[in-house]
């Protein structure tokens, strides 16, 4: 396996809130975590480094000890920690009160993939055959089109499209979505909204599913042409 990151403020915004970690770790597994913060005041970037940060230490302080529990379990753990670390910090902090971020992470070992998921920062799985998202958006145009009531198309440019229904960090608790495939290979996306806003399945596909070390480059560079007006964040995983 080998992994690959990149992360950039954009054209159009002050500060990059988006936060991202990647890493093959010692015993083989792959470990890929991006984070797109919001509030102000620095809230949103502080937020999502937080995340980052908590949620990494637990994960591969756990993976180095024996007994540690099983990856999947490990993950939805790791985000509790993540959200408990980011919380914590905006209670005790006013200029960071209400501050919160999504989360989306992958462990990925020669067998199975495990991913979770707060928020609407994404995980896509692509090959030869094609790409498909492997996380839901916990956002309201996404629940406008699983009712029906918008097209896919239409929530591409939604005037709601940002609000998100879940955050990490905003409550003493959070709810995550974990999915689990077996790892048939191919190639693993995480990303922000800032990359999934701008690019269409088929782009994403095109760049990442003969990954190399210049493949989060050229998606940026992507994103970038087309006026990249939000932070963009990919972390690719060759499978
Ligand atoms: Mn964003």
């Amino acid at each position: 396996m080998e992994i690959w990151g990149i992360t950039d403020i954009g054209l159009v915004r002050s500060e990059n809130q988006d936060c991202y970690h990647c890493e093959l770790l010692e015993g083989g597994t792959a470990l890929a975590v991006v984070c797109d913060g919001m509030g102000g005041a620095r809230g949103g970037s502080v937020a999502s480094a937080t995340a980052v940060s908590a949620f990494v230490h637990l994960m591969k302080d756990r993976l180095g000890q024996e007994n540690a529990p099983e990856l999947p379990e490990l993950l939805l753990r790791a985000v509790q920690e993540a959200n408990h670390v980011v919380h914590s910090l905006s209670m005790e902090h006013e200029e960071y009160r209400g501050m919160g971020t999504t989360l989306v992470a992958a462990a990925v070992t020669a067998e199975e993939l495990f991913v979770v998921n707060v928020g609407d920062s994404r995980c896509y799985l692509a090959d030869e055959a094609g790409i498909c998202r492997v996380t839901r958006d916990h956002s309201l145009v996404e629940d406008l089109v699983e009712r029906g009531e918008i097209t896919a198309e239409e929530a591409r440019v939604h005037p709601k499209k940002n609000l998100i229904t879940r955050a990490l960090g905003v409550g003493g608790a959070v709810k995550a979505d974990l999915f689990e495939r077996k790892n048939t290979g191919g190639c693993l996306l995480l990303c922000s909204d800032g990359l999934s806003n701008v690019l269409t399945d088929e782009e994403l596909c095109a760049e990442v599913h003969s990954a190399n070390d210049g493949c989060c480059q050229r998606l940026l560079d992507l994103a970038l042409e087309r006026g990249a007006p939000d932070n963009v964040t990919a972390v690719v995983v060759q499978l």
